[in-house]
């Protein structure tokens, strides 16, 4: 047998070491030992990975409007039809459409070619969905997009705040890390916020069934108590701004927003102030949101205003859906970040990375977001859309408004692994991609712990990795000398040489004296600096804004969404063994069997009340959408409220694509949708 292969999990933001043997019979996975996200653990779907390489449903040749065709003649019509329209209509006529599946070198060139030689903003990622308003929130009150701290700090905490995570199913490991945290140290305590009792709340010491979408009040009831009671850190307050400001907005916050039992807000908020050690972890619940950014905020408050932040076992923490969020974060693959963490409003920014890519342009505004930039696809201002690695006619806000508009839109070009999405079915052009242990690359963590990605077995068919196939469409559109890596090392050595000089720029983001071979590179955390090696952020006070102070954010928490009579409370999200739209989990049978179908949770009263019958259908609709869906009841969500999975898809309604039921406000700031809810009419089926 050779030696196995490190690399690494494909699926959630935990970023777990996976080592891959390859036997006459085939590969099997185990969890990496030596890497510092897992030690050796794996949850189902990462010990499930061997079962969902067949060659089942890949796209394996690129495609000119259905046909088979050659590469050549693919890239030569993508290239000739974004120049045309670049021509005829200026760089913002076209947008690039990536994902948070992309590995960081793919990232690095797609958003160069966009922003340094297009010269348009419009490249987003479907990571918008996900974690923009942390990001937004990070920006902020740090004034740089900074985690401050590691995972091993929910080990150390006393207190472990879950607030809109359900980490027992979208971030196993970590989960599984925890439970063993606790158990070796009884005295930790665990509070679950959540409006829906997930798998998460069986760690619960304290359960708050809190309203949805009032995060922000809670967060801010818990910032004015530690005013009151003269628990706010006044050294390090020396370190924050705007406290004043909005410890008195918290104050006037109305307890009744939480929808809580008084007693179980008041054990709360006795615990988070009287305990020292705070890691307030959170993820899509406080971010999918129209007002995610401020929740974000409410949180951050609290540590800033305390200090509990950067210190071992103490700190806010983000948890990020997608293998490569972080990735996609760091390298400016968002329509309003210039990569390594510099600002894309900052004239000094903008030229002194097209001084180092040597580009005819530079991007000088923010970009379309990705609601905004399908709107503009609907409204034929974006004329030439080029998608990658993900599936938007699917996992957008009204899906079926975004389908429509991507089938309407001039010219679609569409990269992806799977020959039939959702999406795919309606590009001009479709490009076969290499999948994952096809190809090289690196990802970020979200505890910054940069990983490699490591190919196993060659790509099949004509599959090529995103990294060449953005190349070679640079190299026709006339730019080739820019865009002429021979490999994934050489993107990363530019990457890394570009963080340098961010670094001497003051962005916090600098790889540069990084850990050395490409090749060998173990996973590492960023910074590398002598002065923080892989270290936490803002132990010393020291923030990356102008006055390098930290700022808190009065936050006003939003009012109570408006209730549409004879409607019910969709509540979205993810379950255990399945991910995105199932292309690679849907290949185990195992992993399938968990839970075999789409379903509705619905609390017993609206049951009876609407008619719906165990295990019988339900039709929920509105007006962007419909869906059928097994239902199941229980009385894991409350009165008034649904959930539904978001993972399955499929153009009719019985196949329960669940986002074109989702209206998708979204947050002014971040611009991130509210993807968790929508109002919807249910009735038997
Ligand atoms: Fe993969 Fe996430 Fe599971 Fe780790 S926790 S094995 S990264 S899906």
């Amino acid at each position: 047998m050779t030696s196995p292969i490190r690399t690494t999990c494909p699926y959630c933001g935990v970023g777990c070491g996976v080592l891959v043997n390859r036997t006459d019979q085939g590969i099997t996975v185990s969890g990496d030992p030596d890497h510092p996200a897992n030690f050796g653990r794996l949850c189902s779907k990462g010990s499930a990975l061997a079962e969902t390489i067949g060659l089942e449903g890949r796209l394996l040749t690129p495609r000119i409007a259905g046909q088979e065709a050659g590469w050549d003649e693919a890239l030569d019509l993508v290239a000739r039809r974004f120049a045309e329209t670049i021509a005829l209509h200026g760089p913002d006529s076209v947008g690039f459409y990536v994902s948070g599946q992309l590995l960081t070198e793919d990232y690095y060139a797609a958003n160069k070619l966009m922003k340094g030689f297009i010269g348009s903003a419009n490249i987003d990622t479907n990571s918008r969905l996900c974690m923009a308003s942390s990001v937004a929130g990070h920006r902020r009150a740090f004034g740089s997009d900074t985690v401050p701290g590691l995972y091993e700090d929910l080990e150390l905490a006393d207190l472990v705040v879950l607030t809109g995570s359900n980490l027992a199913w979208c971030h196993p490991v970590l989960y599984q890390r925890l439970l063993a945290a606790r158990s070796a140290r009884p005295e930790m305590r665990v509070v679950v916020i959540d409006p829906r009792r997930t798998a998460t709340c069986e760690i619960a010491d304290l359960l708050l069934p809190i309203a949805p979408g009032s995060d922000a009040a809670l967060f801010n009831l818990v910032l004015a108590a530690l005013a009151e009671r003269g628990l706010t850190d006044t050294g390090f307050l020396q370190h924050v701004t705007g406290a004043a400001a909005a410890i008195a907005t918290a104050s006037a916050s109305d307890p009744a927003l939480t929808g809580l039992d008084p007693a179980l807000l008041a054990q709360f908020i006795d615990l988070w102030c009287g305990t020292e050690k705070v890691v307030t972890v959170y993820s899509q619940g406080i971010n999918q949101s129209a007002t995610g950014t401020d929740k974000v905020n409410a949180i951050l408050n609290c540590h800033l205003a305390t200090g509990r932040i950067g210190r071992p076992g103490m700190g806010p923490f983000s948890v990020t859906g997608q293998p490569n969020a972080m990735g996609g974060r760091e390298v400016g693959g968002l329509a309003n970040m210039l990569a390594c963490h510099l600002a894309l409003e900052n004239p000094v920014h903008r030229e002194a990375v097209q001084d180092f890519w040597q580009s005819p342009r530079m991007a000088d505004a923010p970009g379309l977001k990705a609601v905004e930039m399908f709107e503009a696809v609907e409204a034929g201002k974006i004329k030439a859309l080029w998608i990658m690695s993900t599936n938007p006619a699917m996992s957008m806000p009204q899906a079926d408004r975004v389908a429509r508009a991507i089938a309407a839109c001039e010219f679609t070009v569409v990269s992806d692994v799977m020959a039939e999405t959702d999406t795919t079915l309606l590009a001009d052009v479709l490009l076969p991609a290499a999948a994952w242990g096809e190809k090289d690359g690196t990802v970020t963590n979200s505890e910054r712990r940069i990983s490699r990605q490591r190919a196993f077995r060659a790509a099949p068919g004509e599959a090529r990795p995103d990294w060449k196939i953005i190349s070679q469409v640079a190299e026709r559109m006339g730019w080739g000398a820019s865009f002429a890596w021979n490999s994934p090392s050489e993107i990363h050595a530019e990457y890394a040489a570009l963080s340098g000089m961010a670094g001497q720029l003051g962005s916090d983001f600098d790889i540069s004296d990084g850990p050395g071979d490409y090749e060998t590179m173990p996973p590492t955390l960023w910074p590398q600096s002598p002065a923080r090696r892989g270290g936490r952020f803002f132990t010393d006070g020291r923030f990356h804004t102008p006055d390098g102070k930290a700022r808190m954010v009065p936050v006003t928490p939003a009012a109570p969404a408006p209730h549409r009579p004879g409607t019910l409370r969709l509540n979205t999200g993810r379950i255990r063994d399945h991910w995105h739209s199932m292309t690679r989990t849907g290949l185990s049978p195992r992993l399938s069997a968990h839970i075999a179908e789409p379903f509705l949770e619905v609390h017993p009263d609206d049951a009876t009340r609407i008619g719906l019958n165990p295990a019988g259908l339900a039709q929920l609709s509105n007006g962007h959408g419909s869906a059928i869906l097994r239902v199941l009841i229980t009385d894991r969500v409350t009165p008034g409220q649904v959930f539904a999975p978001i993972h399955w898809s499929g153009r009719n309604a019985a196949a329960g694509r669940i986002d074109a039921l989702v209206t998708g406000p979204t947050d002014p700031v971040s611009g991130q949708p509210a993807l968790k809810e929508a109002l919807v009419h249910v009735a038997p089926f």
